[in-house]
């Protein structure tokens, strides 16, 4: 049985249970299109653009790893009512990718130019969010494709768009003069896989990750040591967990080297809507990208300064 027509049995079984569990309630029909989004950085973006009117329906909530995810029945009903699929492509989904590919998804990850992208051609990394000005190059695509299906709103798409773009780069800019503070031999970022890449090359740090660019496999005892000796002969001041991968293995790298865990990093996904990060009067949500960003900016700053 083909993926897709596995998606089709799976959502029509699970419309039919809730259309028996919900058919005496009185609906009102919702005209607005219906958007799915993979991750919790892309639902943000379709949310800043596009407000409340579309129906969105964001398929990984904080702290969900992307490479692992499988999809549940309630999201087969979402992919197969959609109007639009967002998702990153990049083989981030690794579970979902052909069956998003199927579905016509559109990915985020197509417009960025093949020669910035890390990793090697069959596996580039797919952490583009982790580069503020990088990821603001998806915003266009999710706004033609808003626009295509619901041309009604597209003024309200481009104009939010636009400021979308604009906060994103000034964040950017932020970012460059907070890493300042941090001296360039102390600037090395140590996590438990392979997500800051990018986020690296745009703030100007040395990435080493535990495990590879996916966290489908898992570190082997040599990576281990080495790792472990890369942070003794660099004097590294602090490693970091991440909220997406299980902590273990950095903790136990932790004791190991002698050196302190410096805080837990949003790598592929935000954190709680509504839950505050707050640093030298500067407020901000971890629920929305522009929270995440700068949640990891101050906690990686604050502990390698
Ligand atoms: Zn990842």
């Amino acid at each position: 049985m083909s993926q897709s027509i596995k998606y089709f049995s799976i959502a029509a079984a699970a419309i039919f249970t809730l259309s028996c569990e919900y058919k005496k309630e009185d609906t009102i029909e919702d005209k607005r299109i219906n958007v799915v989004a993979t991750t919790t950085m892309i639902s943000d973006m379709v949310v800043q653009i596009a407000g409340d009117k579309v129906n969105l329906k964001s398929l990984m909530g904080p702290g969900v790893d992307p490479h692992l995810y499988e999809p549940i029945p309630t999201d087969a009903i979402a992919l197969v009512e959609a109007d639009i699929i967002f998702y990153n492509g990049l083989k981030l989904e690794g579970q979902m990718t052909s069956d998003l590919k199927n579905l016509n998804g559109i990915a985020l990850g197509s417009v960025i130019n093949k020669k910035l992208l890390k990793g090697d051609q069959s596996h580039p990394d797919p952490h583009i969010w982790g580069d503020a000005e990088m990821w603001s190059k998806c915003i266009p695509l999710v706004v033609s494709s808003l626009c295509e299906k619901d041309s009604e709103n597209a003024e309200f798409y481009k104009s939010s768009g636009r400021k979308l773009i604009e906060s994103y780069k000034s964040l950017h800019q932020w970012g460059l003069e907070r890493v300042k503070t941090v001296d360039a031999e102390s600037r090395v970022l140590i996590t438990s896989h392979d997500a800051f890449e990018y986020f690296g090359q745009a703030y100007g740090f040395k990435v080493v990750g535990l495990q590879g660019i996916s966290t489908a496999t898992e570190a082997g005892i040599s990576e281990r040591v080495k790792l472990v000796d890369f942070i003794k002969d660099n004097k590294v001041r602090a490693i970091f967990v991440e909220s997406s991968v299980s902590p273990d293995a950095i903790k136990s790298i932790a004791e190991d080297s002698g050196v302190i865990i410096g805080g837990e990093l949003f790598s592929d996904a935000m954190g709680e809507p509504g839950e505050l990060g707050t640093l030298n009067g500067d407020q901000y949500d971890l629920g929305t990208y522009e929270g995440m960003i700068k949640h990891n900016i101050n906690t990686i700053v604050e502990a390698l300064k």
